[in-house]
């Protein structure tokens, strides 16, 4: 055949007539059949995704959550059981088939409380991961009663179907992480306020959410778009996991146990008591006296605690996870053939400095940031095969003004 004849064995257009004209044994295929084809299998795949959904939610036992989990997050070990075993009993409830029984299993939806980077969002994260189903992530503190300004309650549920690249059976089942809860809690200590915009009202707008209803769910989310349909999703299945610092719960956990070594003399005692982890002890009546209304409390019935990091934890933050920050830097360099290794020392530092500046553990990927900038800038461009971080070549690379400037952001 003669080139010019050449024509797509799909649609017929002639060579001329496409971009691209791809050859196989026997016949050719344009550009433009390609991406038709392409938004078939993609289509395709979608519905058998939806199918296999039930085959697809890998439940694990606790133990083998937990395992996971240990893979990914340092320390947190109360936490980590607690959510294994929230989680299993969720999805146990979830795949449950319909019971001739009166027994109905009520939502392990969870509550972390626990200072800011201890770990909560990577822990949602790592559950989701783990059992292959759509995360929403949402700030409590841009939420609103309907008729205010900022977002709607329902904006959660558009997030998770935007998770589920709208496949609603796959949202449906899904995880939704609300950070910073503490945030939308009833300011107490400010009774004058009649009209409360971020405390309770959105904590009753959160209730039935939480507790399992169809709410009607705008697809592209707010009020851009007011001609969309709107999606109707139900609540039933999916699980709730709220974290917040609450920041000052201490004091009212340290006054209730006070309080009642008082009056038992057999309870807890200064002597047991671990002041520097109060949040151990932590019960849902102290969330009430913090001002989560007890509606909301009743609707998390799991709640749990993530410890403080100490300096053992950071620095194995910094090497032990699967993805561990050194880990990935180790990958990095090794795509340009550049073998990196970092000294105890070097560790050590950055630790240090991540305690002595209060940076947290989102610190620590920032610091390495600072100290390996320069060397991820020359070393693909240079004949170095190799990098060596020592304690003072970290040293040199963080000045007190970097220092400044992470503080700021963190
Ligand atoms: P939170 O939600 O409590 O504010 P994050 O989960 O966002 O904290 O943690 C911030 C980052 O710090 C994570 O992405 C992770 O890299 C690291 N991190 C925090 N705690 C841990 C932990 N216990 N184990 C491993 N990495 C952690």
């Amino acid at each position: 055949m003669a080139k010019e004849e050449l024509e797509c064995s799909f649609c017929g257009r002639k060579k001329p007539e496409t971009n691209l004209l791809i050859a196989g044994l026997d016949a050719h295929i344009c550009d433009r059949c390609i991406e038709q084809a392409h938004g078939i299998v993609i289509e395709e795949s979608k519905q058998t995704d939806g199918d296999d959904l039930s085959t697809e939610l890998k439940l694990r036992k606790p133990q083998q959550i937990k395992d996971f989990l240990d893979q990914y997050i340092i320390g947190q070990t109360a936490s980590k059981k607690v959510m294994s075993v929230a989680v299993y009993n969720h999805y146990k409830r979830l795949l449950q088939p319909a019971t001739k029984d009166d027994i109905e299993i009520q939502k392990s939806n969870i509550i972390m409380v626990g200072q800011t980077g201890t770990g909560k969002t990577l822990i949602a994260k790592t559950i989701a991961k783990m059992l292959n189903v759509p995360l929403a992530i949402v700030d409590a503190t841009v939420l609103t009663e309907a008729g205010y300004v900022g977002e709607d309650v329902e904006s959660i549920l558009t997030r998770l179907l935007q998770a589920a690249d709208y496949n609603l059976e796959k949202a449906e089942k899904g995880i939704v992480f609300i950070d910073e809860i503490d945030k939308i809690a009833r300011k107490s200590d400010n009774p004058s306020i009649t009209r409360d915009v971020s405390g309770e009202g959105v904590q009753q707008a959160l209730l039935k959410l939480l507790e399992g209803t169809v709410v009607n769910v705008p697809p592209k989310g707010g009020r851009k778009h007011p001609d969309q349909k709107f999606i109707e999703v139900n609540t039933e299945n999916i699980l709730f996991i709220a974290g917040g610092a609450f920041d000052g719960i201490d004091r009212h956990i340290s006054k209730r146990l006070n309080m009642q070594a008082v009056g038992y003399s057999a309870s807890i005692s200064d002597d047991v008591v671990d002041k520097d982890n109060l949040l151990q002890y932590i019960i849902p009546k102290d969330l009430k006296d913090f001002g989560l209304i007890p509606e909301i409390i009743g609707r998390l019935p799991v709640l749990t605690y993530m410890d403080p990091l100490d300096a053992e934890t950071l620095r194995a933050i910094l090497t032990e996870p699967k993805n561990a920050i050194i880990r990935q830097y180790k990958k990095l360099f090794t795509m340009d053939d550049i073998e990196f290794t970092i000294t105890d020392g070097a560790l050590d530092f950055i630790v240090d400095k991540a305690i002595e500046y209060k940076l947290g553990a989102r610190g620590l990927r920032s610091l390495c940031e600072e100290i390996l900038t320069d060397a991820m800038f020359e070393l693909p461009s240079s004949n170095e095969t190799k990098l060596n971080v020592t304690k003072m070549y970290a040293e040199d690379k963080i000045s007190k003004t970097t220092i400044k400037k992470l503080k700021a952001v963190s």
